[in-house]
This record gives structure tokens, C-alpha cells and sequence, in this order.
């Protein structure tokens, strides 16, 4: 064998792929609030959440009572809503209902790049915005029977809850607003949003973030996702997902005894990560889901994988991580392949 004429970094090679996905923690609503969680479906409610915190005055009033006025219309949007088709991808006919409603009551509406329909209703000042979003695309492939039952106060239809409550959510804040004629402080942008489920990866919100036309004045974002009331997702937990690779010759495990062996990398690679100081506070955490490589017990492996998660409440706290975690990759490689003979 020639093997030691091979340059030693050609021994051993890592890849590492990222793999995102945003983690979303629950926290609970204050309870003032019973009732069940809807799945598949929606049901009417008329309890009404603690105001205690809300601007008060006739306009808001006004608002407020604009919703138990108009519960039928509500639902019935609800129900038209969730009748038009809107997998992933192909939002477009129902973007264009909601197109319809946002500019019915005096947004000034249009639908961006990504395909987000979207409604300005500008406030006392439009320096910092907020966005009120609700997603516009179902789980459901095209061609799913979408018709909407209705049972009394109950409505059941694939999709009646996430998204349909969250889009007769959004339409009915914003008539509810242009109704009690309120002006409010920041400009609001109504969004309903493409590409939110699976496969659309969140790419309307992104585009939103990225580069909407208002991207760099966003002060808050608030999504209407499905009905419950009871929990508010208030926070973002920062997480990164890798898979790391590590390649090597392979061979025989007497015969070419002192190859670069990836499974002994990947080993140690775990070795270093477990003693890693995660903080308790702010909350980190790393996780090596996954390990797989290798063919059999006499055979030096050519490939072994690691599956691995690390998260953090604090940015700076999973860049540390992170750091760790590559520097650990790269000293293992470069290591593992000095010793290799
Ligand atoms: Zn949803």
C-alpha cells in the first residue's frame, strides 16, 4: 500500500452541513381563561380575555365590542377562507380573498415579492412598525376535500384552525380597528403570509425580515396561528443543527492499521462536546442525536456521521457554543490525521 504518500489533510476530511430550525417555546397566557384546545377544529367562544393591560378609552371600547357584534361574520370568513385551497406554494387564490378584505377597510394593500399579501394602516408615526401576520397556507396538498361543516357553534374542515382562525384573526383586528376609527401610534402592516408550513421554510416571513420594504423598521411581530388563546409563544430560543461528516480512506483493521479512522474522530469530536460548560443560565444545551458509519467489526470505516443540536436563549451563548463546537471538528481532524501512520 502507498497510502502514506497521500497528503495527510486528503486522510481525513470533514464536512459539516447547518441545518436550521427555529425552536418555538410556549409560555402560558395568564390563566384567566377555560376551555379546550381546538385540533382540527374551531369552536366559538365568548369569554373575553383580561383587559386589565389594554389601552382603555371609547375607540378601544368601540373595537372590543365590534368583535362580539360581528362573531357571525368572523366565522363565516372563516369558513370562506379555509374553503379555498392554499398548500404551500399556492396561496395565490386565497391571498387574493384576503386582498380583498384588507382593502375593504382602507389598507393600502399590496402583495409583495415572496407573494405575502400585505395592508398598511398607517399610524402617528411610521419610523418603527408593527406587524400583525397570520399565515396564509395549509398542511393539505391540493386536491383535499376543504368544505367546511358546521355543527351549531362548531366548525370542522382541514385547515379550519391553522391557518383559518389565524386569517379571520387578522382581517377582523383590522376591521375592528378601521370601524372604531382608531389611529394608532405606530404604523401597523397587516400580513397574511406565504410559505409558512414544511417545505415554505418560513420563506414569506423571511422575506418580510430580509427584505421587505419595511424590514428595518420592524418593532414587533405578532402571529395568529390556529385558535387557542391560552398560550402565548412570547420568545425565540436560538438553535443551529448539524450533521458533520467525517471521510477518511477506509481499509482493513489489521492491514492498513493507522488509516485515519473516521469513527475515532467522531468519537472524540462527543468526547470534547460533553464536557462543554453549558451555562444553566442563560439556558444552553447540546445534544449528539445521532452517530451512524462504518460497514462491519474488520473494516476500517470510510464514513461516520454525527447528528448534533445545540441551542441557547442568548445569541452570544450559542455563538460560544458554536465556536466550541467547530474549533473541536478542526482539532480533531487535524489530530487524527498527524497520528494516523
Ligand atoms: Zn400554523
Amino acid at each position: 500500500m502507498s497510502r502514506q504518500e497521500v497528503s495527510p489533510l486528503k486522510w481525513l476530511l470533514v464536512s459539516v452541513i447547518l441545518l436550521n430550525m427555529p425552536i418555538r417555546p410556549v409560555v402560558p397566557f395568564p390563566a384567566d381563561r377555560p376551555g379546550g384546545r381546538g385540533n382540527a377544529t374551531s369552536q366559538s367562544s365568548s369569554q373575553s380575555t383580561s383587559q386589565s393591560q389594554l389601552p382603555s378609552g371609547p375607540q378601544i371600547r368601540a373595537a372590543l365590542d365590534w368583535f362580539a357584534a360581528h362573531r357571525a361574520w368572523i366565522d363565516d370568513e372563516q369558513a370562506r377562507l379555509t374553503e379555498i385551497p392554499a398548500p404551500s406554494f399556492q396561496e395565490s387564490e386565497r391571498a387574493a380573498a384576503v386582498k380583498v378584505l384588507l382593502s375593504a377597510v382602507g389598507l393600502e394593500v399590496s402583495t409583495d415579492k415572496a407573494g405575502n399579501v400585505t395592508g398598511l394602516l398607517r399610524g402617528a408615526t411610521d419610523k418603527e412598525i408593527v406587524i400583525l401576520s397570520a399565515h396564509l397556507d395549509t398542511v393539505f396538498p391540493a386536491g383535499s376535500d376543504v368544505k367546511v361543516h358546521r355543527d351549531k357553534t362548531r366548525m370542522t374542515a382541514p385547515g379550519i384552525s391553522d391557518n383559518g382562525a389565524g386569517l379571520a384573526a387578522l382581517v377582523a383586528v383590522a376591521r375592528a380597528l378601521h370601524e372604531a376609527r382608531i389611529q394608532p401610534q405606530r404604523t401597523i402592516l397587516f400580513v397574511a403570509n406565504v410559505g409558512e408550513e414544511g417545505e415554505g421554510d418560513l420563506r414569506g416571513v423571511r422575506y418580510l425580515f430580509e427584505s421587505g420594504a419595511w424590514s428595518d423598521r420592524i418593532n414587533a411581530f405578532v402571529s395568529f396561528d390556529g385558535p387557542d388563546v391560552e398560550r402565548i409563544t412570547n420568545a425565540a430560543i436560538g438553535s443551529r443543527r448539524y450533521r458533520a461528516t467525517f471521510r477518511g480512506l477506509g481499509g482493513h483493521s489489521w492491514g492498513d492499521f493507522g488509516v485515519a479512522n473516521p469513527v475515532n474522530a467522531l468519537g472524540k469530536v462527543v468526547s470534547i462536546l460533553s464536557r462543554y460548560p453549558a451555562p444553566a443560565k442563560p439556558r444552553t444545551t447540546f445534544n449528539v442525536g445521532k452517530i451512524s458509519g462504518g460497514t462491519g467489526t474488520n473494516v476500517i470505516p470510510v464514513e461516520a456521521s454525527m447528528d448534533v443540536d445545540l441551542r441557547s436563549e442568548a445569541g452570544d451563548e450559542l455563538q460560544r457554543l458554536d465556536a466550541f463546537f467547530r474549533r473541536a471538528l478542526r482539532q480533531v481532524v487535524d489530530e487524527e490525521n498527524r497520528f494516523a501512520r
